[in-house]
């Protein structure tokens, strides 16, 4: 009895605590990511503070009251916000605002892994730290593990990345080689899946831990920041979001952000309608949206689906395994948002990549080109309207302005590896062992 009123007690004194949404149970956080009862759910985090400060100096930790950390990072980049003049004009939308995450030091964003990946790294490694005091294994098709990257290069903070080799290229730190050490990168002759099978192998080794992906609170909280920056900069919530999704877990972070801005009740009371769009030919969200399922069939939804992901303009969206039919997840996103979805040619990406950079002046993430081709989709659609509120999430953008400032330093990989299993452990086990030694 005492003992369970001191839990109690604990539990009410914290910033924060999780819920799960299937069970109603309030969780204290030990880095965890699923509902001990094991339901297939989403934890969802419940902050004690309900109206939240705008601090200033701290870039993204300004949004620390909702965050699942204590403490700010001082390499807290942040999103801008901002009200756009010329693509509004442009697609007649008076009330166009643009929330970029990325490199564009004209605007303020000094986002140098030029991706709202970035937003999701620092508290995710933050948590990691106070939570669990293990490594982090992070599996990505480049950009996540890029940001993971970046953090660990200005931090010392140790990470293990696991990317496809195809996507290697996109592993690079604005810091200098030297500071690359505390990142483990191995690469994987295959593609994004098996990347993260050979990371839930490699993560059974002691002192490591998964970083969880869409289960984790700090990764999703992190990239509400957007939409928190933007509520401030509007004085109100958006009538219309826009994104590009690949796991739709971006997306489900703006819903969750929405839920707590509503609750906070000085933004508005009304829930944006939520626009996510995928990139044809790889689009099992769309598919099984459009089929009116809440889950997603292999069969269906993915038919060939390699040949699918090498023909997409941006493979950072190919998912195999998006959180669709998870409680609290992209198809219960939808629903509670009165959400759709949009299928975007690889030549509607174009044709609005360049629209975008010549109306705004700045280049971007190929992802970011899917969110702004399904704006002018839902314009073309009648789905918005002239006068509407519409938050325009450019999720990535700044590597071509970034060259111009820093040297993109190419991260060695350490191995690579080509299937999963037991083959695998061997070979990656003693150096994996040494690594994580040096810093426990
Ligand atoms: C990962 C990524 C997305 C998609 O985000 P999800 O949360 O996986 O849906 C969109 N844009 C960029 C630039 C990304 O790196
Ligand atoms: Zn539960």
């Amino acid at each position: 009895m005492v003992q369970k009123l001191k839990k109690k007690r604990k539990m009410q004194n914290a910033k924060y605590q999780l819920r799960c949404l299937e069970c109603g149970n309030a969780i204290s956080d030990r880095y965890t990511n699923i509902c001990p009862d094991g339901h297939n759910s989403l934890l969802r985090t419940e902050y004690k503070t309900k109206r939240i400060r705008k601090l200033s100096g701290m870039g993204m930790f300004n949004y620390i009251d909702w965050l699942p950390v204590d403490a700010a990072m001082p390499i807290g980049a942040s999103p801008i916000t901002y009200k756009s003049e010329w693509l509004g004009k442009e697609l007649g939308l008076n009330n166009l605002f643009i929330g970029f995450s990325g490199y564009w030091p004209e605007k303020g964003a000094f986002m140098k892994t030029c991706s709202f990946k970035e937003l999701e790294a620092s508290p995710t490694c933050l948590r990691a730290k106070a939570k669990s005091g293990k490594i982090l294994v992070v599996p990505s098709a480049g950009n996540t593990s890029r940001a993971f990257a970046e953090v660990s290069a200005r931090t010392g903070m140790p990470v293990i990345a696991i990317v496809p080799k195809s996507s290697i290229y996109r592993m690079w730190t604005t810091t200098a080689p030297e500071s690359q050490g505390s990142i483990f990168l191995i690469a994987v002759d295959g593609d994004y899946s098996d990347a993260i099978a050979i990371s839930n192998e490699i993560v059974k080794l002691e002192g490591l831990i998964a970083e969880g992906g869409v289960k984790n609170v700090a990764r999703r909280d992190g990239m509400g920041v957007v939409e928190l920056d933007a509520a401030f900069f509007m004085h109100t919530l958006p009538d219309h979001y826009f994104q590009a999704v690949g796991s739709g877990t971006g997306a489900i972070a703006a819903w969750e952000a929405f839920i707590r801005l509503i609750g906070d009740g000085r933004f508005g009371e009304k829930m944006p309608r939520i626009f996510i769009s995928q990139n044809l030919p790889f689009a099992p969200i769309f598919n099984a949206w459009q089929a009116g399922r809440a889950e997603i069939i292999a069969d269906k939804d993915m038919i060939n689906a390699g040949e699918s992901i090498s023909a997409m303009y941006s493979d950072v969206l190919s998912t195999r395994n998006p959180p669709y039919s998870i409680k609290g997840g992209v198809y219960d996103m939808l629903v509670g948002t009165q959400g759709t979805v949009y299928g975007i040619t690889n030549e509607e990406c174009r044709v609005a990549e360049k629209l975008f950079e010549s109306e705004e002046g700045i280049d971007l993430d190929p992802a970011a080109a899917v969110a702004v081709a399904s704006l002018i989709s839902a314009v073309d659609r009648g789905d918005v309207g002239k006068e509407d509120k519409i938050l325009l999430n450019i999720t990535g953008g700044g590597y071509n302005r970034l060259k111009e400032d820093y040297k993109m330093n190419r991260i060695e990989e350490r191995m690579v590896i080509k299937s999963s299993g037991q083959l695998v452990l061997d070979v990656v086990e003693t150096e994996v062992r040494e690594f994580v030694r040096g810093y426990l």
